[in-house]
């Protein structure tokens, strides 16, 4: 196996769980209820990239693929300052563009390659991967071609992920199943079908306040098991 790099979450639980960090050259998919921390995790590895590799990053750049509008830069300042970085030099090594339809997400995704390849980019993040697919392709009918477009578009993500030695993390909103929802992970409530093909998945639910429990599904190279963790004003910590 080509040799990968770790970036540290920035949680040493949520670390361990993924054996140091999340992996370059793999597509890390985080799945989760609303709230439950997505995209607070997409901006803290925003962030925890940017450190220098004794400190857990990879001292590089990231993309942000935002598709909902939910990125915030003052959110990215918070973590940063938090962390030691300066938050406006922190803010300017986030390259930022919002998808507004599939088509266009999956134009951003060949773009990033010419950033990366300019820039010393580690991660990219598409947050939420799966939106613009669902709301442009809604219902039974539409649901062959959907998944046909976003396994093509999780396709092109690996590719690019290995090629460049880069972080791909991917968030997928699934509702949550009391019961069965980390039973059951293929059929999460409301028949929602997860973007096949992510080279891990983490799934992330809510606990009480700020207490936030991740696990790991289908990895045959991580632990099974818990861990939680708190997001608070300096981001996600243990
Ligand atoms: P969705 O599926 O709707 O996109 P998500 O999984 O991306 O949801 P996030 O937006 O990451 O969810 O998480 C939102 C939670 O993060 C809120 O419940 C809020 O409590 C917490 N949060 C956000 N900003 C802060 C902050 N500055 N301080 C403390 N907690 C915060
Ligand atoms: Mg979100």
């Amino acid at each position: 196996r080509k040799k990968i790099r770790r970036i540290s979450t920035g949680v040493r639980a949520l670390d361990e769980l993924l054996g140091g960090g999340i992996e370059t050259r793999a597509v890390t998919e985080v799945a989760g209820e609303f709230g439950s921390g997505k995209t607070q995790l997409c901006h803290q590895l925003a962030v925890m990239v940017q450190l220098p590799e004794e400190r857990g990053g990879l001292g590089a750049k990231a993309i942000y693929i935002d598709t909902e509008n939910t990125f915030r830069p003052e959110r990215i300042m918070q973590i940063a300052k938090a962390r030691g970085l300066d938050p406006d030099q922190a803010l300017n090594n986030i390259f930022y563009a919002r998808a507004y339809s599939s088509d266009h997400q999956m134009i951003l995704v060949d773009q990033a390659k010419s950033i990366i390849r300019q820039h010393n980019v580690a991660l990219l993040i598409v947050d939420s991967v799966i939106a613009h697919f669902r709301s442009e392709f809604p219902g039974r009918e539409n649901l062959a071609e959907r998944q046909q477009k976003l396994n093509k578009h999780v396709a092109d993500l690996l590719r690019l992920a290995d090629a460049y030695d880069v972080a791909v993390v991917i968030t997928n909103q699934v509702m949550a199943q009391p019961d069965v929802f980390f039973g059951n992970p293929l059929r999460p409530a409301g028949g929602n079908i997860l973007a096949h093909g992510a080279t891990y998945r983490l799934w992330l639910r809510k606990s009480k306040e700020n207490i936030r429990i991740a696990k790991i599904f289908d990895s045959p190279y991580h632990p099974e098991g818990e861990v939680s963790f708190r997001i608070t004003e300096e981001g996600l910590v243990d």
